[in-house]
């Protein structure tokens, strides 16, 4: 990899315009209705300068400080996954044509070149795996143009929150790849790594410093601040052995507890389950066919001949525990959880999926 670079943080905005003059618009997080969330970005003030912050199960704040940093908080909500699968979408469109037969037309790839500011290493591995799942041949057209549209702008981070366990799932605090540049976010300014040719390109219209050995040093102990900050941990050999505890007596703990809500799978950045609708027009000629975000969750999501599989909640928790954390590994290689933490702050009962899963490795699994 090249030698790092330093952007002073005054030089911020510089890099904010570059994103924009190259990649079209710019995401970038903000505080906003008590969250950080991503949207679009014109200026370096927008971000959420001063603020942290606290999460816990169930429970989300954030406070402000004096401190000049932008990037001193965990993961909000969301980041990068409505980007590239947005909750509702055209897939495409039936009608008929003169002779009266069906004629179908694929929606057109709604795709526009982006650049991502302060994507997190969790999110990043989230990325890949969603590219494991779309970009499999038949590839899916729609994701494939927003991916492809896409510049990404990792961001180390520094201030894991207590419910972040990036570092045991091996996804994090570091961004290891996947993105076109990485920063790290120091007192003054950024130390700011390439990982592509497109970054590469960027980073040097910038015309940046090389970064001093001693800034280099900084951000090094600032990551390892940040993995050792986490304690959370998987229990090992999930993968074989959840599957195996199908019929555990104690899933039934979470029948009553859990509210099917839907949220932790909203929040979690590799949930990708989806249904379809058809939009039929008011002249009923044509018939638009959409994809809308879905939850293992939802009633209606394991229709089987009209009858619901899953008819208990607790049926539901095991269905994504299971998948999520089991048999995702010998579907795409690994699990299918990056380690971010959202489904543990933002479940309205705070239900915490290492606590779950560790409460059932434990013996006896009668
Ligand atoms: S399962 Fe939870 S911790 Fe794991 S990636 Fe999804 S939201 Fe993050
Ligand atoms: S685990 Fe929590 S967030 Fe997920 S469906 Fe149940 S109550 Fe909702």
């Amino acid at each position: 990899m090249a030698q790092p670079r330093f952007l002073p943080r005054e030089q911020l905005q510089t890099l904010i315009d570059r994103l924009r003059a190259e990649h079209g618009r710019c995401i970038g997080p903000v505080a906003e209705g008590g969250a950080i969330v991503y949207r679009e970005i014109m200026r370096a003030t927008e971000l959420p300068v001063g603020w942290h912050d606290r999460q816990g199960p169930g429970s989300y704040r954030l406070l402000r400080d004096e401190g000049p940093r932008c990037f001193a908080w965990a993961n909000g909500p969301g980041a990068l996954k409505p980007l590239l699968l947005p909750p509702e979408a055209p897939m495409w469109e039936v009608g008929r044509d003169a002779d009266g037969r069906l004629h179908f037309t694929a929606a057109k790839a709604r795709a526009e070149p982006l650049a991502v500011l302060g994507v997190r290493a969790c999110d990043l591995a989230a990325l890949d795996l969603f590219d494991r799942h779309f970009l499999r041949e038949p590839a899916d057209t729609d994701y494939r143009a927003r991916r492809e549209a896409l510049f990404l702008v990792g961001m180390h981070c520094s201030h894991p929150a207590t419910t972040c366990f990036c570092a045991d799932t091996g996804d994090g605090p570091e961004c290891q790849s996947g993105f076109d540049l990485a920063l790290h976010e120091l007192d003054d300014g950024f130390v700011v790594q390439a990982g592509s040719a497109a970054g590469r390109h960027l980073m040097h219209t910038l015309a940046l410093p090389a970064a001093s050995a001693e800034q280099c040093q900084a951000a090094h102990r600032e990551h390892e601040a940040a993995r050792a900050a986490q304690h959370r941990q998987l229990p090992p050999d999930l993968p074989g052995s959840l599957l195996a505890l199908a019929e555990d007596a104690r899933w039934q703990a979470l029948e009553g507890r859990c509210l099917a809500c839907g949220n932790c799978t909203a929040v979690c950045p590799t949930c990708f389950c989806h249904r379809h609708e058809e939009r039929p027009a008011l002249a009923a000629d044509t018939s638009a066919h959409w994809r809308l975000w879905d939850s293992c969750f939802a009633d209606g999501h394991s229709l089987l001949h009209g009858r619901p599989l899953r008819t208990q909640v607790a049926m539901r928790y095991r269905q994504w525990l299971t998948h999520k954390l089991d048999t995702w590994v010998a579907q795409y290689g690994r699990s299918g959880c990056v380690g971010c933490g959202r489904c543990i702050s933002w479940c309205p009962v705070g239900i915490d999926l290492v606590s779950e899963a560790t409460t059932l490795m434990e013996p006896p699994h009668a």
